[in-house]
């Protein structure tokens, strides 16, 4: 078990070592990805290592020339990693318009240390998944597909599509088995351990991911599971990047049992598959149309995360919801109200507690989330 977690780890430890020295050994193309929706699957079948892009953990200095400091973490760090050069083991980047704020930032990486590839995708903000949506999507991907060919000198063939599609679904299967075995056995890895095995995930080659968890699920498994005590909780939110690692242990340690997710590098990032078949662009597009979990930077109105939430919660038989704000996301703070308002009406407690880049007080978090935990019932 020790190690297995020791690999998970990492990547997640020095995601810029870690992914520079794979390079170095491989000699393969890197394609650094901005969160979150863009598919992977295509960068894989050109023979490249996609990587999601991650929130560092140095303070922002020279980000601060190109991005003012109420932009979201992920913004502001992955445009002071790019300006200062760290980012600059990555043979391309593909962005997309997630959301407004993060639109200008392949703008400054490319005036500034531009990648020798560069792509931005127009994916449509919305989930309609009409006629015109999923034709606008389709063309993207293929576009995407074709600049990769170009840049990569080999055919991205169907069939290669498919291997690729094919090693991502089992992936997140294999990372579905583990959320449902933790659903099941609370407590059975410390939250922790679970968002290190997401995150290697997006920064590691899928295929020896599937290993190291295969390996990890017969080891769990195998072992003995002594029942944890705790309060069970759901984590909701945290859009675009990791939470601290330090939060979690803090929730825990106040006698609170994580038994699911909808964050980013949680469940949201491998809910969803995409279908063999013979037009895999076409499977790609479809599940970017897929409705959830809920995505409130692709929000529409139709489309409830308060819902969505109630309906988890009942089912785990959750005792409350701790919402995981990344700071200055508008997206998430557009929403939040009426979902806090539906928690209210529906009985569910839920406390908020912000996410931020380096400026986080875990005294002040700490304090709320005690009260949290008296609220679901102290100790
Ligand atoms: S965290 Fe929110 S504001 Fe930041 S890029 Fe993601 S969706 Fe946009």
């Amino acid at each position: 078990m020790e190690e297995i977690m020791k690999q998970f780890v990492e990547y997640p430890s020095d995601p810029y070592t870690s992914i520079a020295k794979w390079k170095e050994n491989t000699k393969k193309k890197v394609i650094g990805i901005f969160p979150m929706w863009i598919p992977e699957e295509i960068i894989h079948a050109a023979g490249m290592l996609p990587v999601v892009m991650w929130r560092s953990n140095e303070a922002i200095t020279w980000g601060y020339a190109h991005v003012p400091p109420y932009n979201c973490a992920i913004n502001k760090s992955v445009v002071d990693d790019a300006v200062k050069g760290k980012l600059k083991f990555m043979d391309g980047m593909v962005f997309l318009r997630q959301c407004l704020q993060s639109q200008e930032v392949p703008f400054i990486v490319e005036n500034n240390r531009p990648p020798a590839f560069e792509e931005y995708l127009y994916l449509p903000p919305i989930y309609h998944g009409d006629k015109a949506s999923k034709d606008f999507t389709r063309d993207e991907f293929k576009r995407l597909r074709k600049r990769l060919e170009e840049f990569g000198g080999e055919k991205i063939t169907d069939e290669k599509l498919n291997e690729s599609i094919n090693i991502y679904n089992k992936n997140r299967s294999l990372l579905r088995k583990l959320y449902d075995l933790r659903k099941e056995k609370p407590g059975i890895l410390r939250g922790r351990d679970v968002l290190r095995i997401v995150w290697s995930s997006m920064l590691m080659p899928k295929e020896e991911h599937n290993k190291l968890l295969e390996s990890l699920l017969s080891e769990l498994e195998k072992n003995g599971y002594k029942p944890a005590k705790g309060k069970k909780v759901f984590l909701s939110g945290c859009l675009c990047i990791h939470p601290q690692l330090e939060l979690l242990d803090m929730i825990e340690d106040l006698g609170m049992l994580v038994v699911d997710d909808d964050i980013y590098v949680g469940y949201r990032y491998f809910a969803n598959d995409a279908e063999i078949t013979d037009d895999p662009i076409g499977a790609l597009m479809e599940r970017h149309f897929i409705k959830t979990p809920v995505d409130p930077a692709r929000g529409e109105v139709e489309v409830n995360w308060g819902k969505e939430l109630i309906g988890k919660v009942k089912k785990l038989h959750a005792d409350g919801i701790i919402t995981l704000l990344t700071k200055y996301c508008p997206p998430h703070l557009c929403y939040y109200p009426d979902i806090k308002v539906e928690l209210a009406n529906a009985g569910i407690p839920e406390v908020l507690i912000e996410v931020e880049h380096e400026v986080i007080s875990m005294e002040s978090i700490k304090t709320r989330l005690q009260s949290f935990r008296e609220m679901i019932g102290g100790h």
